[in-house]
């Protein structure tokens, strides 16, 4: 029992194969055959240097990706700005492309993949036992969980938490072929929520709000005409839709609902299991780094499972560490992000998100 067992086939898992590869371990990748629903997704430039430490920066190719050309902004008022771009551009991913060719390069190099689910996982003294949902048991000498939110391996003692209840309402909209338009991603603040527009190659557009459960309108959810209604009004999604001929396109099928909560943890390791990318912890899409960090958090842990496997568990602890601080830090973007548009303080989307005044600021206040 010497091989490391990664879980879940998405970005997180497909890094972690690779890099165990790169290093010269042959792991055995377990995933259902793949069912990514086709969003489109911002991938951050911060991602470009991870998938060159992956070999892999070539993955990024006319099918997959579309350079990125800004992002623009209605947040804190009603005027549209382009942001800053002093890090770079990213890329707009087609991610069913993306995982695609990451997933061929894997069987390529000759991985050994198991198309099941996981049901069962057990701590054994010397690795980890796991119950494939044909009941067959296989162990490894580590495991590196990334099966994204659902988080298999995630105990009480991960101390889980949801921090709040953001879905996504979207749709991917073909473009009408004399439609012309850039590469930039567009996003709007509402009373209840933010809206998001970023093409995709293949001429497509991702269109999404962004909104708690608990706030969606009753029967939106079903009423294609009547959630892409709820843009009336806006200040740029709306006049941008409609330039693009998407306004009816877009009102032709209702939305498809995704949970984009935000989930803490306090631990990332559990005995000689590694959690990765949205296994490990999730974070609000406002920040476009969940790809990043799914690619950093595979790379890192395979280092981590590498040395647990030995029994070693040094790289592990600065694995937890350097993840556990990075949340810290995007978190606290976050909140400031949210902070930044007062105009719907009152509404309970963005009262929500208020940060609490902390104790030291209440007891300056009573002095
Ligand atoms: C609406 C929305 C928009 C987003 N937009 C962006 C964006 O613009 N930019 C960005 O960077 N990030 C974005 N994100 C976040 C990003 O999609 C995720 O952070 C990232 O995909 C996480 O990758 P992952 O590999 O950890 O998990 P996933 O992609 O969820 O992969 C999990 C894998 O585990 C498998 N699995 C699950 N359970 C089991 C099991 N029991 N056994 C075996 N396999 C299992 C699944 O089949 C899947 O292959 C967005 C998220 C949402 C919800």
């Amino acid at each position: 029992m010497d091989r490391i067992a990664v879980i879940g086939g998405g970005v997180a898992g497909l890094s972690a194969a690779r890099r165990l590869m790169l290093a010269g371990h042959q792991p055995i990748l377990i995933s259902p055959d793949p069912a990514v629903p086709n969003r489109g997704e911002t991938l951050s430039p911060k991602a470009l240097t991870l998938l060159e430490a992956l070999q892999w920066g070539h993955l990024l190719d006319a099918d997959s990706a579309l350079p990125g050309e800004g992002r623009f902004s209605v947040w804190g008022d009603a005027t549209l700005r382009k942001a800053p771009d002093q890090e770079g551009l990213g890329y707009h991913l087609d991610r069913v492309q993306f995982e695609r060719l990451m997933r061929t390069a894997l069987l390529a190099d000759n991985i050994e993949r198991i198309s099941s689910t996981v049901t069962a996982m057990e701590h054994l003294p010397d690795g980890v036992g796991l119950t494939l949902a044909d009941r067959a048991v296989i162990t490894a000498a580590a495991v590196i969980d990334c099966t994204g939110r659902a988080a298999l391996s995630s105990g009480a003692a991960a101390e889980r938490r949801r921090l709040d209840r953001l879905i996504a309402a979207w749709r991917v909209l073909d473009l009408p072929d004399d439609a012309d338009t850039a590469a930039a991603t567009l996003v709007e603040a509402v009373e209840l929520g933010w809206w998001y527009m970023s093409p995709l190659p293949g001429r497509r557009m991702m269109l999404g709000l962004f909104t708690d459960t608990d706030l969606l309108p009753t029967g939106v959810a079903q009423d294609g005409p009547r959630w892409v209604g709820l843009a009336s009004g806006t200040h740029a999604i709306a006049p941008r839709l409609q330039s693009l001929g998407l306004d009816s396109v877009a009102a032709d099928a209702a939305p498809a609902i995704a949970p984009a909560a935000s989930v803490a943890v306090r631990r990332l390791i559990e005995g000689r299991i590694v959690r990765a990318g949205d296994a490990a912890a999730a974070l609000d899409p406002v920040g476009a780094n969940g790809l990043a960090t799914a690619l950093w958090s595979g790379l890192h842990a395979a280092a981590a499972a590498l040395a647990l496997a030995k029994g070693e568990a040094d790289a592990g602890m600065a694995y937890e560490r350097d993840y556990l601080q990075g949340v810290t830090h995007q978190l606290a973007t976050q909140q400031a992000m949210y902070a930044s548009e007062p105009r719907f303080a009152k509404a309970p989307f963005w009262r929500r998100r208020q940060i609490e005044p902390s104790a030291s600021d209440q007891q300056e206040k009573t002095a």
